[in-house]
């Protein structure tokens, strides 16, 4: 037989209306009103430019860039900025109202924003993207500031980005201003405990959920979907923690071990193979990378890309808990057949909220002009991850919905009771 063209994933999600049609939910379970739903449901800001800057060879291109409030009712906004080809203003408004929940959820002092630049940073030099990067700061110092809008990595960002934003930022203002960032390098101020933060609320959230779900994690077999930065500290601290992972899978494929795949050495073959899990012989290699998603085990971790639990796999989904390391990986169709099926669901805008959550850390240190161990780092943003986790579960239970619902209405909530009390013109 030759090559069929796989079906399109009917259920692929824009982003906005995965994120609406939520929120409409909750929005409808908490009985919000109608003026305040509109004021929630839009951004409060939106700011699109253009960036044109010098390449290698001399030439000039010049770049689109965005940068949306989503909110501000809560304290200063934060969010990532992405550089992806596919960028666009839709996508950055979707994900700016996310980080409004999700900092809601774990109640920091924070609205949210996103940005974005179109370009490829895989074709760009260094020079090329730290050029790009000063000149988007530098069309933000209007936007940008520690009390006004913090920016953070995201997709095709990391440290060095932020280094340079900080930088560039720094040099408009005359003095140093490490606080309009977070996701620095370590000695620029960042937070120790950083890189591990959002696998480490992943893990507090499932063995929050199994307890609930009275799964012993001496006894609980897990799939972990991605084994980046999120997957790979997910799985190694919920090893540590008794529980068996088996199976891991990257962009090379997935790989199973029934009997538990030693993570450490995971992670260091990975580390030592360009960056992926292809040729690891710890474990056998899956013949459809996809069925991971519904192998036989009591809890799934998709912690790589988006949509990938969808209408078309949802029905063999085995698991008995998903816990969403990744952002939106479940489709909004997919949710009621979870729902039906009676699967409890740790959804995005709590299970990963590790991350922003020690980005929170590093703002405040910043500010205190001091350092945290990494023990006080964890064991602080161990108890935001446990107490939100449990707010949501109440949340769930008094309003007779599921986890992913009560997340968001509790995220409303309080961002609508802080409007009310903050009041609008
Ligand atoms: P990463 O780039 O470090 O890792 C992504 C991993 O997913 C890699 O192992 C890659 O090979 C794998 N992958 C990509 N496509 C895949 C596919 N189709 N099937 C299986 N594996 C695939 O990224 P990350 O930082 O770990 O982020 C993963 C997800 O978590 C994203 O959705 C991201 O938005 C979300 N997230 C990350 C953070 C954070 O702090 N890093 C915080 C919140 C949410």
């Amino acid at each position: 037989m030759g090559y069929i063209e796989p079906a399109p994933i009917k259920d692929k999600a824009n982003p906005f209306e995965s994120m609406m049609s939520r929120f409409n939910i909750a929005t409808e379970a908490l009985g919000l009103d109608e003026e305040v739903y509109n004021v929630l449901k839009s951004p409060s800001k939106q700011v699109s430019v253009s960036l044109p800057v010098t390449m290698d060879d001399g030439s000039i291109k010049v770049f689109e860039g965005h940068r949306v409030i989503h909110s501000n009712i809560l304290g200063p906004s934060k969010g990532g900025v992405r550089y992806a080809m596919d960028v666009n203003i839709d996508e950055v408004k979707a994900l700016a109202a996310w980080m409004t929940w999700k900092c809601a959820v774990v109640d920091i002092p924070y609205g949210g924003a996103k940005g974005g630049i179109r370009c490829n940073p895989r074709e760009m030099s260094a020079g090329e993207i730290e050029r790009l990067t000063r000149a988007y700061t530098q069309s933000m110092t209007g936007v940008f500031g520690p009390d006004r809008d913090i920016p953070a990595p995201d997709m095709g960002t990391g440290p060095r980005e932020m280094a340079w934003l900080m930088d560039e930022y720094s040099r408009s203002m005359g003095t140093t201003v490490n606080a309009v960032v977070t996701g620095k390098p370590l000695v620029l101020g960042g937070s120790l405990g950083r890189v591990e933060a959002t696998g480490r609320g992943v893990m507090v959230s499932a063995l929050a959920a199994m307890e609930k779900l009275k799964i012993n994690p001496y006894h609980a077999s897990i799939a972990v979907q991605g084994f980046g930065n999120v997957g790979s500290y997910a799985a190694l601290l919920m090893a540590e923690r008794g529980c068996t992972i088996a199976a891991i899978s990257d962009i090379s494929g997935a790989y199973y071990n029934e009997n538990g795949i030693d993570i450490n050495k995971a992670i260091g073959y990975r580390n030592n193979n360009n960056g992926t899990l292809e040729g690891f012989d710890g474990a056998e290699l899956m013949s459809d990378p996809a069925d991971l998603l519904i192998l036989d085990v009591d809890v799934l971790v998709p912690a790589a890309v988006e949509d990938v639990i969808h209408s078309g796999n949802v029905d063999d989904v085995k698991a008995k808990l998903i816990v969403e390391g990744a952002n939106g990986p479940t489709s909004a169709e997919a949710d009621a057949i979870i729902n039906e099926k009676g699967i409890m669901v740790a959804p995005d805008i709590l299970a990963n909220a590790g991350g922003v959550t020690v980005s929170y850390f590093e703002w405040v240190q910043n500010r205190l002009g001091y350092k945290w161990t990494r023990e006080r780092v964890n064991r602080r943003s161990d108890r935001i991850m446990k107490d939100a986790f449990d707010k949501v579960y109440k949340a769930s239970q008094k309003y007779n919905v599921p986890m992913r619902i009560a997340a968001y209405i509790v995220a409303i909530d309080k961002v609508s009771e802080t409007y009310k009390y903050r009041g609008g013109f």
